[in-house]
């Protein structure tokens, strides 16, 4: 391991955020349904309306948080940085623009930031959840941001 990085252990048992636009509701929720099985012995958790619409239609309790626009983004970008998901799944619409812009860009972001898998699309959905990965533990490699944390700043 490269010894400026931190190792995030992912459990068997994952902890995955599904986040879908309006117009990629569907798109979702055929993916999920494909993979509920899979899906099933993770922990889903969702922005609301795509959790109200999910634990609907996969018939198993999902954690939901608020709707997307009213912050849903945002927690779960919190969530990413307190190592309380270990996925991202964000159909984020791509022909539509959004009040909450900014907050779909924060939540990619994080998970840049922290080295989070993110599918943004059901191709790359597919792929990751079918990835050999998915079934056992790994280990994430985050950058080691102390050097940023103990920058020297100009204060004077
Ligand atoms: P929603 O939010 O699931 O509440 O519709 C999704 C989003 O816009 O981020």
């Amino acid at each position: 391991m490269a010894a400026n990085h931190k190792k995030f252990p992912m459990e068997h048992d994952k902890k995955i955020a599904l986040v879908a636009h309006d117009n990629k509701k569907r798109d979702l929720v055929e993916w999920a349904k494909f993979n509920r099985d899979l899906l099933a012995h993770h922990q889903v958790f969702a922005t609301g309306t795509t959790g109200e619409i999910l634990e609907k239609e996969l018939g198993f309790p999902i954690t939901k948080l608020k709707s997307g626009p009213l912050g849903g983004d945002q927690q779960i970008g919190a969530m990413i940085v307190d190592d309380r998901i270990d996925f991202l799944i964000f159909f984020w619409d791509p022909l539509e623009p959004m009040p909450h812009d900014p907050d779909v860009k924060a939540l990619l972001r994080m998970a840049v930031v922290w080295n989070i898998p993110i599918a943004c699309n059901r191709a790359s959905a597919d792929f990751m959840i079918s990835s050999p990965l998915m079934d056992g533990e790994y280990d994430r490699l985050v950058p080691d941001y102390e050097n940023y944390i103990t920058r020297k700043l100009d204060e004077g």
